[in-house]
């Protein structure tokens, strides 16, 4: 049957009908919903789903699984993937014995990432095929596809779909029966599982073998396709480009034929060659960097074919950010020397600029704005970490000096402070983000003798991603109650001399827990707890401002960045986005902000 579906949720139908057993991973723009979907399965299908606390622990889960003959995937993002690299590496080594398919979304652009990584490179890297789906179709088709090239390699398997894959819709032929899988066999103990230096030569030795294998089992690939065409140039493409590709020698009316290859790494030479055979000139289009363009170049290399090769060496197509239409138009434009008709330039009136922003009623904000009053004077750094509020370096706020890597503030400050240990340092990171890798920095900090502020804005939730569960809540991916861990006590227990919870707007409170936590003499914690505003929106009346007292001083305007706080004829006014959390009634020097605004 034909079901409308989203790339992520079609990865998820495809990991169904593989018979999945065991699904775990990490939240992260733009591969979140392939989890969510299944974990939304998981108890009627009666299979594992967890998001674990990070990206290492998640494949390791997975590879467990794998070990005892179960089919098991991971999902997270192309930044994830750095964190997994340590299991991944050594796990092509060792191999797997169920199935085992990683699909890491990458997010050219990038929209939601701290860099533009190609996962295709990591997976040339670890020696590990990569496929590659250009629609949400075969997004399925790849992923139920996956586990069995998985078992028949004894390899993991990567999946990689870019962020209009992951996000674009498709009526999508799904078989919603799980596939029968039978009862994983279980761990058989073996030498083979325990990597020692003298096995690590012989699997070495084994993967490199396995390079041509996968070669093999890519040459008859379905997902490798070629359109013919009468031209002796002609395309060679992947992914998403495939799409924009088709769209354009459409548009252009080219009778071109184009190799579209869904098996990014290892190429399928053979297959490559024939179709290079009525060729004399190529252009390679992909999305982010030139992967399969390297391979082909070293096969016409080998191969001593006297091809001209175009893409992204001789710059015709973008090395940065997503592919879209108009640039690979551009790019076939040149590469088949036709002159585009130059649009005429419609005058757009311009558009509002709309700066990210914390959300109006955002604990995140009263809680760097009490570290900004309480650090008053003081040339503190404030280190930030990945999450919304990230956001808390935008003006007026100002307070993330560094943003690096999930986990990095604490270590980032602990750094800074050994060049600097006169100057404060504050770390700021989410809750999230403290159980991924906040606990070893926190470890580190403490035992190297540090001295520094960790704050935890802990808002009860995953909010960046979606709102994903994490081991501080009472209820975990597929709903279950379970035991929530205390930060505050895992603070304690990782030697944090000063520890305390704070209500981030409560703000006198949260003020002079913020000049304690600065003036220790060692590593403190303050855990800044309140429910993100969009988990209670709307339960609070919104506020007004009364003229008859405000002074229009603008203190509440221009130092708290609320984007319900916006300069009127008379002064300040509060808009309808208000929440009424009250941070500013609580600073404003006249009491000039009451309640009875309109209610939303
Ligand atoms: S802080 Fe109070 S007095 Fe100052 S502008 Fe805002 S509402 Fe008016
Ligand atoms: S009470 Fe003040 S700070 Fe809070 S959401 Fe409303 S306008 Fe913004």
């Amino acid at each position: 049957m034909k079901k409308l579906l989203m790339g992520n949720e079609a990865i998820a139908y495809g990991a169904l009908e593989a018979g999945v057993q065991v699904v775990t991973g990490y939240p992260g723009t733009p591969s979140s919903e392939i989890f969510t979907t299944l974990a939304g399965m998981a108890g009627e299908r009666g299979f594992h789903a967890e998001w674990s606390v990070n990206e290492k622990v998640a494949l390791e889960v997975a590879a467990g699984a794998a070990y005892a003959g179960a089919r098991a995937m991971v999902t997270m993002k192309q930044v994830g993937l750095n964190v997994a690299a340590d299991p991944l590496m050594t796990l092509a080594y060792i191999g797997v014995k169920g199935g085992l398919v990683l699909v890491v979304a990458d997010d050219p652009g990038p929209h939601s990432s701290q860099n533009e990584q190609d996962t295709r490179k990591f997976a040339q890297f670890a020696k590990l095929p990569v496929l590659d789906p250009s629609t949400p179709q075969e997004a399925k088709d790849m992923t139920r596809a996956a586990f069995d090239i998985s078992e028949s390699l004894g390899l993991p398997v990567i999946i990689r779909p870019t962020t209009r894959t992951c996000h674009v819709c498709q009526d999508v032929e799904v078989d919603e029966k799980q596939m029968e899988r039978p009862k994983p066999g279980g761990f058989q103990k073996d030498p083979g599982w325990v990597i020692f230096p003298s096995l690590a030569i012989k699997r070495h030795r084994w993967l490199n073998q396995q390079q041509d294998e996968m070669q093999k089992i890519f040459e008859n690939s379905p997902f490798n396709k070629i359109h013919p065409g009468s031209r002796r140039s002609g395309i060679v493409t992947t992914g998403v480009a495939y799409n924009y590709v088709l769209e354009v020698i459409e548009q252009m009316q080219l009778d071109i034929p184009v190799l579209k290859i869904g098996t990014s790494y290892p190429l399928p030479v053979h297959s490559t060659l024939q179709f290079l055979d009525g060729i004399d000139r190529v252009l390679v289009i992909e999305e982010q960097e030139p992967v399969l363009e390297d391979q082909l170049i070293k096969m016409i290399w080998q191969h001593r074919r006297p091809l001209v090769l175009r893409g992204k060496y001789n710059r015709l197509v973008p090395r940065e950010g997503e592919l879209d239409v108009d640039k690979v138009k551009r790019a076939v434009a040149a590469f088949f020397e036709i002159d585009l008709p130059c649009k005429e330039e419609k005058k757009l009136p311009p558009l509002p600029v709309r700066p990210p922003v914390l959300c109006a009623g955002c604990p995140h904000r009263a809680s760097f704005y009490a570290f900004k009053q309480a650090a008053r004077g003081t040339d503190a750094v404030f280190t930030g970490d990945i999450g919304c509020y990230t956001l808390g370096n935008m003006a007026p706020l100002n307070a993330v000096d560094t943003c690096l890597c999930m986990g990095a503030s604490i270590t980032l400050g602990t750094g800074l402070q050994l060049v600097e240990p006169e100057r404060r340092v504050v770390a700021f990171l989410g809750d999230s983000t403290f159980f991924h890798t906040g606990i070893p920095g926190l470890i580190n900090a403490v035992h190297n003798g540090a001295r520094l502020t960790v704050v935890v804005l802990d808002n009860r939730t995953t909010a960046m991603t979606g709102h994903q569960s994490h081991p501080g809540l009472t209820r975990n991916a597929t709903g279950q109650r379970v035991e929530p861990l205390e930060i505050a006590r895992l603070a304690e227990a990782c030697g944090a001399g000063l520890v305390q919870v704070v209500d981030p707007l409560a703000y006198d409170e949260a003020v002079q827990a913020a000049r304690e936590a600065l003036e220790f003499q060692g590593v403190s914690v303050l855990v800044m707890r309140r429910e993100c505003i969009a988990l209670v929106k709307g339960q609070n009346p919104s506020r007004r401002i009364d003229r008859e007292k405000c002074l229009d001083c603008g203190v509440c305007l221009e130092e708290l960045g609320c984007p319900a706080l916006f300069k009127g004829e008379e002064g300040p006014v509060i808009g309808t986005a208000c929440t009424g959390c009250d941070l500013c009634k609580q600073i404003c020097p006249a009491e000039a902000i009451v309640e009875g605004g309109e209610v939303q």
